[in-house]
């Protein structure tokens, strides 16, 4: 992966001593090494983490299904206090509580001028997909002591006195990208929305229906405890694809009808198809799983693209404004996403915490990671 070129951050001001880090140092293998801290340039700050995860994109990483550069820090999901603060950022201090997104947007190129930061190129001549997506991708991440934040100025969201650490991780990727579903499909008061299936992310998306006012929000999945935890974030009914066909399933539920709107939130062939024939006609498929290999779609579930089903994709929203809005709805209280840390560990045993997510063991949802 090229890395996404920040030119008014290369001019080094500080970076003395060492921290660990987590890093990818080739397929099936990430450790824990000694690297020295990032310098901070005039744009950037430099926050020492509190608290992070890991992410399935992380095992994917791991797994090398997603392309990284050897020797990256990875990681994108950071709660932090602010260490040293570029000379052209304001309105920070430091020792400030931040959250910073896994979308880390530049707020000034054309993508991000357009509302879609996500792609962000920042100041690149060439623009690339999803170049947003720095920590941990394109730039070293945030499974570590301290990272950098590029483009500070869009990207530091303090928190709020009365948030923790717990409350705020899983708003910088999860909660922003499974919401995001809801929001990218328009979800409108009443409508009937189906989500495949009830991982960290799918649990976000079911909560997101709930917040944009469906009134028949249905979670698919086949482990029980995701599907009890489900119903806490919003589900009104769930479906055991084991136990039964979930698409006959869904129509039985919407009067032979289909959802208004299905939510493909895990990233495989079945699901996506799955979600195209749960679809009523005029419907959405709100799409995002990130598809290994190649994805087809099935021309009768998409009803010869003559349908009126409209496909939607979505890679996580960042930024500090966004980070805000999910904020606030944590501190109101319409979002509690503090059922989803199921682990703990400190940043010395992350590479046990690897073991335990990417495998799925001991009924994990989300690990902390505590340095
Ligand atoms: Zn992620
Ligand atoms: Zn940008």
């Amino acid at each position: 992966m090229c890395a996404v070129s920040v030119p008014q951050g290369q001019q080094p001001t500080s970076g003395t001593g060492s921290m660990r880090a987590a890093v990818f140092e080739r397929p099936g293998l990430i450790s824990l090494q000694e690297r020295p801290i990032p310098t901070c340039g005039p744009t950037d700050a430099i926050v020492r983490v509190t608290m992070t995860t890991i992410c399935g994109t992380d095992v994917h990483i791991l797994r090398g299904e997603y392309p990284v550069a050897p020797g990256r820090i990875i990681g994108h999901e950071p709660v932090g206090v602010i260490q040293e603060i570029g000379s052209a950022v304001t309105g920070y201090e430091v020792g400030d509580r931040v959250l910073v997104g896994a979308i880390t947007p530049c707020g000034t190129c054309f993508f991000c001028q357009h509302g879609t930061g996500a792609q962000c190129s920042g100041h690149a001549d060439e623009w690339e997909m999803i170049g947003g997506w720095r920590l941990g991708n394109s730039a070293d991440g945030v499974q570590a002591d301290f990272f950098r934040v590029p483009y500070a100025q869009a990207n530091l969201a303090k928190i709020p006195d009365g948030l923790s650490d717990e409350q705020c991780v899983l708003l910088a990727d999860i909660a922003s990208t499974g919401i995001s579903a809801a929001e990218s499909a328009d979800v409108q008061i009443g409508d009937s929305v189906a989500v495949f299936a009830q991982g960290p992310i799918g649990l976000c998306a079911t909560a997101g229906a709930r917040l944009k006012g469906a009134s028949l929000i249905i979670g698919i999945d086949a482990i029980e405890k995701r599907l009890n935890i489900s119903r806490e974030m919003g589900a009104n009914e769930v479906i055991d694809f084991t136990q039964e066909d979930p698409v006959a399933a869904i129509k039985r539920l919407t009067g032979g009808r289909g959802v208004d709107v299905a939510i493909e939130a895990l990233g495989l062939q079945q699901t996506f198809e799955w979600c195209l024939e749960a679809t009523r006609p005029g419907g959405v498929v709100s799409s995002l799983g990130v598809y290994g290999g190649k994805l087809e779609i099935p021309v009768e579930p998409f009803i010869y693209g003559i349908g009126d089903k409209d496909i939607k994709t979505t890679l996580c929203p960042g930024g500090k404004a966004r980070m805000h809005t999910l904020m606030s709805l944590v501190s109101t209280g319409r979002l509690d996403l503090s059922k989803l840390i199921s682990h703990r560990f400190k940043l010395d045993d992350i590479e046990d915490a690897y073991e335990l997510f990417s495998n799925q063991r001991d009924g994990v949802v989300k690990v902390a990671i505590i340095p």
